[in-house]
This record gives structure tokens, C-alpha cells and sequence, in this order.
């Protein structure tokens, strides 16, 4: 008949995720009606909407708001929702869910400044790039008095508070999404949140400052991002018995230390770096020797010293304040600050040939003597450490002479140490002070704020590392949304056959997998002295041809089949990322110095050899360290942190950049459609729509669409008594919906008849 619009199949589960298809199969059975409004895809790739004129078979002639006449191929038509279900709240109130329908309501949403919108259980946030008017006091008051119920951070937030304290399990609000989608200021808002509904003891105070310090040290102006976060972090809140807040404790994962040594053009270092050269006082300059940015190698280098409203000194004064707060002494701040400054003068170190066989020696000038006066030790002890390397052979230590580029290598590593070590003593100091309600008797809130997936034109260990932990933390998703899901169908009796679903293990094992795992092999390749980028490809090749999420690439390269799709890593760099040594000499320069924080140096670098955490451990060519490899290390800490996940109530926030020039007002359809694709969004709604997707409660239903039926009922009857008459009335077949005690459960699509009948009967 003529409301025969609901032909849409039912998506089929998930597959494995490297097979899978990834555009929704929504089209294929769309029966283009005339009149109606349908979507048509420009030459361009973007969607748009029109009215149907004609359909004859294979073509149609269709008409855009602008009021000129196409014709299109029938089949590439795409069904367009009712118009009531413009702008709605959650994407699987969508009778049909299209990537054309999906991707305009959110626009139409993010046009009203409605940034926030539900798929499914996910809260998807598209980056405003301006200041909207959602938060602050009186927002935050109308979520707590659940006068406000649109999607929000808030919202989700209050649910997890709500949850931790009804159910007694610990929560997580775990926020992924590309660089720039907006994660660290979300983080922030739901920290606000949790302070203000969890405030009194005044540590929620403390808790909201660890935010300009760890951004002025691990965050930077990248191409994508202005304040773009080089680091993981997890911060778990912990709650009283009383719902407040009692202490905290802050997680980092994996800095991008080679920032501190090098960056691109228009990229910048470390923010902190700046920032102190900017507004350090003239007393402070002088103490530590600190000139201004643009006579440092290191920030000379990308040829980019400020951000456009940003203004660095400013910044200064705020992060000195907020050291305060967290209890770091004025004594250390300095300190920290002499750190900083070493490094900036370490990079200024040159060095030149003294023999016949190029073996260079530092210049005895400004750089050196200053950065040896910083840590506190002398100028010849440094030249050594900078120029030469011992090893142990047996019970002989040898001393080798190093070339420029072993020289220049040493002496960033040394930088990178030190900037590194300075990070995580920072971090620990923070959370000293957050540790104040030691009995931690009470229930956590976690906060996970994560590089999300990253597919680049070139990709190294860094993206390698970052997609693993994704491919982690989308197992995490998937297993989670599902079993959500198919809980609520029990709850409400209806009756329904597990799906069971093909997740991203095949991926993960390839990354995992002992002794014939990606991890695997890179650690083992890194110990062989003689082990290179290329032996190291080459071996990948050797072993892991055959299994279905790899592929050997030309060159030193191999792609990787990842949850979000394939990505190619170019193996250069690799191992020397991965040993991340620092040299015997470097060590021992560092312990014995003389400068105000040698537990830095202590408790974060030395006793790596002293007491070596549990894993592998390696003894890598040339040095005497035995230390854990970063990707074993990070692997670990991945591990640990899953294992705390695991045991928490998880709510996800999936961030969105709708553009890439950071500028408000403008949605890039393409864009936007692929970062849906990526992290999961698409399938999320997709999976729970295999199910019963729409909801309505029998109430509700008895109610919108009452009238419609033709043998008067009884006002008297009972709503699941009415309902069960307009399903029958419409002959909706009984695979198509299902009743539970309390609702009346769809699948995709079926509501789209009843809302056409009503709306011609109106
Ligand atoms: P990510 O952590 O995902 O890399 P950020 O959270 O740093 O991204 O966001 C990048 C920039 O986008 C911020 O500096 C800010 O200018 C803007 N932004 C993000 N979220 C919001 C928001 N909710 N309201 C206003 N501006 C935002
Ligand atoms: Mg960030």
C-alpha cells in the first residue's frame, strides 16, 4: 500500500571489525514514494534534502529547497525522517537512521547551539568552538534539580553521582575523540559539576587547580589544537560516605616527550616553557639565568612563540597560584623552575669535532656552563657525560668516543629525561595533596581523558601506542553498550535471544599475543644490539603475515586493520622510541648532581635498574640500565587501568570536531560522518537498533495514536489494551515490536507508519 515506507532491514550485527561493513545498509530497500522527502547526495558528498516529484523506476526527479528540479538515480535515494523528529534528542528516537539523518540532526541541533545529543546510552558533544551558553550556576542547579533533562555533561554526570550512590559501585566518565574534539575542556565541565555537587571540605578546590598545572607542563599548541593535551589522564574522585568530595588522585599515561626537543613549524613546546619566559620576575630571571624564548634552540626551532589570545605571563602568575594551592613550596617551584630552565639551555649546547675520526666535544660556552651550574655539577663532568659513552664489557668499562649525532642524541635524551621526570614528580606532589582522605572508605568518580584514535599521513610508535590503547578501550565500549542493552529487554520481560557479537579481539591479539604479538617482537627486536627499524619490519613481515588484522608494506612500513580502520606505521624510530635509554653516564650525572631535586632523578629514573617492576625487562646494547620498554610499560599501565574500568559503572562521552580551522558555526558533513565512523557512534546506534530500538511506554503510545483506531475503544480500557489494538489494526507483525510489563519495544523504523497516519489524518 501507499505507507509501504518501512521496508528497512533490520542491520545485521556487527562482524569482525576488520571485515566489516561500514556505511549503513539503510538504502537498499527504500521504496521512493512521491512526495516525499528524501535524501540525495551532492557531487560533493554532501547530503541533502528534497521532495520526490516523480519515480519511474531507476529514476527520479527530485526537487531541493532551492527550487531547482534534478534527476537522481532512484536507488541512491536515502529515506529522510518525519519532520517531527527534527532535532531530536536521542538518535534512536530516528525512525530511520542514515548517515544523511544522523549527520542532520546533529547539525540541526549544533545550529541551535545544542552541542550535546544522545546515541543511545553515548552522549555525543560536537565542539562549539565559542562560549554556549550551557553552563555555569544556574545549569548546574537545574540538572541537580532534574528540571533540565536535555543531553549534557551534566546530565551524565549527575546519573553517574546518582549511580555510585544508589547501586554503591564506583563510576567512569570516559571521553574519546580525535585531538581538538573538545575531551579536556569536557573533562572540566563534569569536574565542575562533581565539585560543586560534592564541595564543602574545600579539596574540591585543590582538585579543579591540578587542571592549569598539568595543562601549563603536558599540554601544547599543536596544528589541531591550541591547548592540545601530549598526555593520558585519568583522575579518580573519591566521595565520602556522604556523597562528598574527600581527595582525588591523578593517573598520567605516555607524554610526548620528543616535543621537548623538537617540534614543527607553527607547533609549539611545552606551554610551561613560555609561560615562564614570559612572566617569570626579573629576580627569578636572574637566579636561574633565563633569557627570553626566542633565544632558546628548542622554542627557536618551529618558529612560534605565542597563541592568538593567550597571554603566557598571564598564564604564569595562574599556575605559581595554583602550585600554591597544591602545596608545592616556594623552594621547589624554583627548583622546578631551574629544571626548566636547564633543559631550555641544554638544547643551546654545540658541540665540535676534536679528531680525525669526527668524534665531537661540547663547546665550553654559555649553554654548557649554564645548564651545569642549574643541575648543580661540574662543567668537565657534564662535558664527559655529553661526549662519551662507557660501557661495561664484562668486568672492563670502555669508554667510546661519540660522533655529532650520537652527541646531539645523548644530550635530548638527557633533556627529555629531565622534562619527563619533572612531570611525574609534579604529578605526585598534586596528588600528595589530593590524598588527604586516606580512608578511603567511600565510592570514586574517574574521569578518562585519552588521545583518541589517530590515522595520519605518517604514523609512528606514537600513534602505534595511542591505537592500541584505543583498540583497548573500544573492546571496553562494545562488550559494555551490549550488555547494557540486552539487560534492559530482560528487565522488561520481553523475550529476546542474546546477540552475540564479533568483537575487536582479533586486533587486540595481534598487538598482545606472546611471543608472536606486535609488543612482543618490538621488545624483543629492541634488546638485540644490532636489532634496527628494518630487522625490526622485517621480522613483523616474517611472523604475522597470516593473520588477518596485518599487512607488510613496502619499505619499513605495515598497516594495521584497526577497529576504526587501517592504518600504516612507518617502523622508523621505533626501537630507539621504544629503548628510550639514557646512557649509564647520564645516570650518574644526574644522581650526583647537586641541584634541589635529586628525588626526581631518584625515584623516577635510577631505581629502574635497582627494583625493575614486574614484566619483561631488557638489557639493551650499549647501556647498563635494565629498564622497562615504553610499549611494555604502557601496555602495563593499560592493563591496570582496564582492570579499574572494569570495575566501574562507565558512561561515555564521544567528542566531535566539526570543523578543522577551530572556527565556530562551521559543520563539515564529511568530517563530522568520519569521526562518527571511527569511534564507534554509528555502531553503537546500530547495534541497539538491531534490537527494539524505539520505546514507548504503553501510556504514551495508547495516547498518540488512540485516535486513530477505527472501532471506537473504550476510554475505559487500559493503555496496553489500546495498544494492542492499533498494532493489530495496523497489522504490525509481531517480529516488528514486542510488549514489556512496561513499554512497548520497536524495531527501526515502525513507528515511521503510524506517525505518516497520523499526520494525514491531522
Ligand atoms: P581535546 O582535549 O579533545 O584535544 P580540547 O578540550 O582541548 O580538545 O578543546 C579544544 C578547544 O575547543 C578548546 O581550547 C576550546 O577553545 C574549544 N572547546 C572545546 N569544548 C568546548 C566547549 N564545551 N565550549 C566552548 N569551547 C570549547
Ligand atoms: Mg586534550
Amino acid at each position: 500500500g501507499d505507507d509501504d515506507l518501512d521496508t528497512v532491514p533490520t542491520p545485521l550485527p556487527l562482524v569482525s571489525s576488520f571485515h566489516r561493513e561500514r556505511r549503513w545498509a539503510d538504502t537498499s530497500s527504500y521504496a521512493a514514494k512521491k512526495k516525499l522527502q528524501s535524501w540525495f547526495q551532492l557531487p560533493n558528498g554532501n547530503w541533502e534534502l528534497g521532495k520526490i516529484l516523480s519515480t519511474s523506476g531507476t529514476e527520479s526527479v527530485i526537487s531541493p529547497p532551492d527550487g531547482k528540479v534534478l534527476k537522481v538515480k532512484t536507488e541512491s535515494l536515502v529515506p529522510a525522517n518525519p519532520d517531527i523528529l527534527d532535532g531530536v534528542d536521542d538518535l534512536m528516537q530516528l525512525s530511520y537512521l542514515n548517515e544523511p539523518s544522523v549527520l542532520y540532526n546533529l547539525q540541526y541541533r549544533y545550529n541551535r547551539d545544542m552541542i550535546y545529543t544522545k546515541a543511545g546510552p553515548v552522549l555525543v558533544a560536537i565542539n562549539p568552538f565559542k562560549e554556549v551558553p550551557l553552563y555555569g550556576n544556574n545549569y548546574i542547579e537545574a540538572y541537580k534539580n532534574k528540571s533540565m533533562e536535555s543531553p549534557h555533561v551534566y546530565a551524565i554526570t549527575d546519573t553517574a553521582i546518582r549511580e555510585m550512590i544508589r547501586d554503591e559501585v564506583n563510576q567512569s566518565i570516559i571521553i574519546s575523540g580525535e585531538s581538538g574534539a573538545g575531551k579536556t575542556e569536557t573533562a572540566k565541565i563534569a569536574m565542575q559539576y562533581l565539585a560543586t555537587l560534592g564541595g564543602g571540605s574545600g579539596i574540591e578546590y585543590e582538585i579543579l587547580k591540578t587542571n592549569p598545572i598539568l595543562e601549563a607542563f603536558g599540554n601544547a599548541k599543536t596544528l589541531r589544537n591550541d591547548n592540545s593535551s601530549r598526555f593520558g589522564k585519568l583522575i579518580e574522585i573519591h566521595f565520602s560516605e556522604t556523597g562528598k568530595i574527600s581527595g582525588a588522585k591523578i593517573q598520567t599515561f605516555l607524554l610526548e616527550k620528543s616535543r621537548v626537543v623538537q617540534c614543527m613549524e607553527g607547533e609549539r613546546s611545552y606551554h610551561i616553557f613560555y609561560q615562564l619566559c614570559a612572566g617569570a620576575s626579573p629576580k627569578l630571571r636572574e637566579k636561574i639565568s633565563l633569557k627570553i624564548a626566542s633565544e632558546y634552540k628548542y622554542l627557536r626551532q618551529s618558529n612560534c612563540y605565542t597563541i592568538t589570545g593567550v597571554d603566557d605571563a598571564e598564564r604564569f602568575r595562574v599556575v605559581t597560584e595554583a602550585l600554591d594551592i597544591v602545596h608545592v613550596s616556594k623552594e621547589d617551584q624554583e627548583s622546578v623552575f631551574a629544571m626548566l630552565a636547564a633543559v631550555l639551555w641544554l638544547g643551546n649546547v654545540s658541540f665540535s669535532i676534536v679528531d680525525n675520526e669526527n668524534h665531537v666535544e661540547p663547546l665550553a660556552d654559555e649553554g654548557l656552563i649554564t645548564v651545569a651550574k642549574l643541575i648543580g655539577c661540574n662543567v668537565g663532568e657534564l662535558k664527559l657525560a655529553l661526549s662519551t659513552r662507557k660501557m661495561r664489557v664484562g668486568n672492563d668499562t670502555i669508554v667510546q668516543k661519540l660522533s655529532l649525532s650520537q652527541a646531539i642524541d645523548t644530550r635530548d635524551a638527557l633533556a627529555k629525561s629531565i622534562y619527563s621526570c619533572l612531570f611525574d614528580w609534579l604529578v605526585e606532589q598534586v596528588n600528595k595533596s589530593l590524598a588527604v582522605g586516606k580512608r578511603i572508605t567511600g565510592r570514586s568518580i574517574s574521569i578518562l581523558d585519552i588521545y583518541g584514535f589517530e590515522s595520519f599521513e605518517r604514523n609512528s610508535f606514537e600513534q602505534f601506542c595511542i591505537n592500541y590503547a584505543n583498540e583497548r578501550l573500544q573492546q571496553h565500549f562494545n562488550r559494555h553498550l551490549f550488555k547494557l542493552e540486552q539487560e534492559e529487554y530482560i528487565q522488561d520481560g520481553i523475550d529476546w535471544t542474546k546477540v552475540d557479537f564479533e568483537d575487536n579481539q582479533d586486533c587486540l591479539n595481534l598487538f598482545e599475543k606472546k611471543p608472536l604479538g606486535l609488543l612482543s617482537l618490538l621488545d624483543e627486536e629492541s634488546t638485540f644490539p644490532n636489532g634496527t627499524d628494518l630487522t625490526f619490519a622485517n621480522k613483523l613481515k616474517q611472523h604475522l603475515n597470516s593473520n588477518s588484522c596485518f599487512r607488510g608494506e613496502r619499505d619499513k612500513a605495515f598497516s594495521v586493520s584497526h577497529y576504526a580502520g587501517e592504518v600504516t606505521y612507518d617502523t622508523t624510530g621505533f626501537l630507539e622510541k621504544n629503548r628510550d635509554l639514557l646512557h649509564l653516564d647520564s645516570i650518574q650525572l644526574l644522581s650526583s648532581c647537586s641541584c634541589h631535586l635529586p628525588q626526581i632523578f631518584a625515584s623516577n629514573m635510577l631505581t629502574q635498574s635497582e627494583k625493575p617492576a614486574v614484566g619483561p625487562l631488557y638489557k639493551a646494547g650499549g647501556a647498563d640500565s635494565q629498564k622497562l620498554s615504553v610499549a611494555t610499560k604502557f601496555k602495563g599501565q593499560l592493563f591496570q587501568l582496564m582492570q579499574r574500568l572494569e570495575n566501574t559503572t562507565p558512561h561515555f562521552i564521544r567528542c566531535i570536531k566539526p570543523n578543522n580551522s577551530q572556527s565556530p558555526g562551521s559543520y563539515e558533513q564529511g568530517l563530522v560522518l568520519q569521526q562518527l565512523r571511527c569511534c564507534g557512534v554509528l555502531e553503537v546506534v546500530r547495534i541497539s537498533r538491531s534490537g527494539f530500538p524505539t520505546r514507548m511506554s504503553h501510556h504514551k503510545f495508547a495516547r498518540r495514536y488512540g485516535f486513530l483506531l477505527l472501532e471506537s475503544v473504550s476510554s475505559s480500557q487500559d493503555p496496553l489494551s489500546v495498544s494492542v489494538a492499533i498494532l493489530h489494526q495496523f497489522d504490525i507483525s509481531p517480529e516488528m515490536y514486542q510488549v514489556g510489563y512496561t513499554k512497548l519495544f520497536f524495531r527501526t523504523g515502525q513507528i515511521g507508519v503510524l506517525e505518516d497516519t497520523r499526520n494525514h489524518t491531522l
